[in-house]
């Protein structure tokens, strides 16, 4: 999973499949909105860290929804724009969060 920038996997955290994107690169289960920190820049896949990116919030940049993402392992805080197929419940939970409270 994660071998190339768009491909299908299977969801380490939920345990669903995770169809193509699209029209991006996959970088997020569309269900339950978990990822991997594997990128450096989005998409490139050189990350060593591959800790479980647990989303925290939701930001609007350009008008895109960007989901705020804490790596587990090493701590960072990134970014990564919401897919067309995802969850919408869960997208909706995250606007909720106040997330910039507890950075
Ligand atoms: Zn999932
Ligand atoms: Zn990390």
């Amino acid at each position: 999973m994660f071998s190339k920038n768009n491909e299908s996997f299977t969801c380490i955290n939920c345990g669903k499949k995770v169809e193509e994107h699209p029209t991006s690169s996959r970088d997020h289960c569309n269900h339950c909105l978990v990822g991997l920190h594997v990128d450096i820049d989005p998409g490139d896949r050189l990350n060593e860290c591959k800790g479980i990116l647990e989303p925290i919030g939701l930001k609007t940049v350009n008008n895109k929804e960007q989901i705020v993402y804490k790596c587990l392992k090493c701590s960072k805080t990134l970014f990564c724009v919401t897919a067309p197929d995802d969850n919408r419940e869960k997208v909706v939970e995250l606007a909720q969060l106040r997330w910039e409270d507890s950075l």
